[in-house]
């Protein structure tokens, strides 16, 4: 495993307004994603999927963005079969990840997505900020990829800088650059996630990617994490 990681991820979800700005930033960069793509989205825009560089994943973000704590199991199920059949359609595979809508992820809906195959589940956030309702994952939640429970389906945390401040998108675009310039000089996590979505401003969002390569992080998506942590 490299010594310092960043698992660049995007959700998308409507709206699908800035994604391909996004996009083109990482690729100017050279930076590999993965994608967490709704259902919905994929169904309207298969071929903007179809033809990414091969370095981009994409994987599943459930199909309507129902938030899991609002649904029962049946319509769990439902949401999870119905992105596997028109993934399966558009890429003749399987996927291997998935985000949980808002990241509300509970033991059950771990054990589902490991029956149906996922090989990595990327919605547990390890530090919540104090001001917002958490409910997300009620269990252990470390700051490294693991298994949950001593499950087979690998956990990438959705880890931010220190002080739970998160690298992601609204973040990113509010906070002065400056911040997470001072954050990385006094603490470098091993691994951290960039989250974006597919609505984010750009704001800051090359600045921070190149402060991260300059701190000599290794970019890789969901696929590679999970090859070098299984
Ligand atoms: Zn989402």
């Amino acid at each position: 495993m490299p010594n310092r990681v960043c698992f660049a991820s995007i959700d998308v979800e409507h709206p699908i307004d800035n994604l391909s700005q996004i996009l083109e930033v990482f690729k100017r960069n050279n930076i590999p994603a993965t994608l967490f793509v709704t259902g919905k989205v994929l169904e309207q825009h298969p071929g903007l999927f179809k033809n990414l560089p091969s370095n981009y994943e994409v994987a599943c973000h459930s199909f309507t963005h129902r938030f899991w704590n609002t649904l029962d199991s049946e319509e769990r199920k439902k949401e999870l079969s119905d992105f596997l059949f028109l993934y399966q359609n558009i890429f003749n595979k399987k996927p291997r990840g998935f985000r949980a809508p808002s990241h509300i992820i509970d033991e059950e809906a771990l054990e589902l997505l490991e029956e149906k195959g996922f090989l990595y589940d990327s919605s547990i956030v390890p530090h919540y900020p104090p001001f917002k309702k958490y409910r997300g994952y009620k269990g252990k939640r470390p700051l490294l990829p693991y298994s949950p429970n001593g499950r087979k389906i690998l956990e990438i945390p959705v880890r931010g800088q220190i002080f739970g401040v998160p690298l992601a998108g609204a973040w990113i675009t509010k906070l002065p650059y400056l911040i997470y310039r001072i954050l990385f000089i006094f603490y470098r996590p091993k691994f951290i996630t960039l989250s974006i979505h597919s609505w984010d401003k750009l704001k800051n969002l090359e600045r921070i990617i190149r402060l991260l390569k300059n701190k000599n992080y290794q970019f890789l998506n969901g696929s590679e994490i999970y090859q070098n942590y299984k």
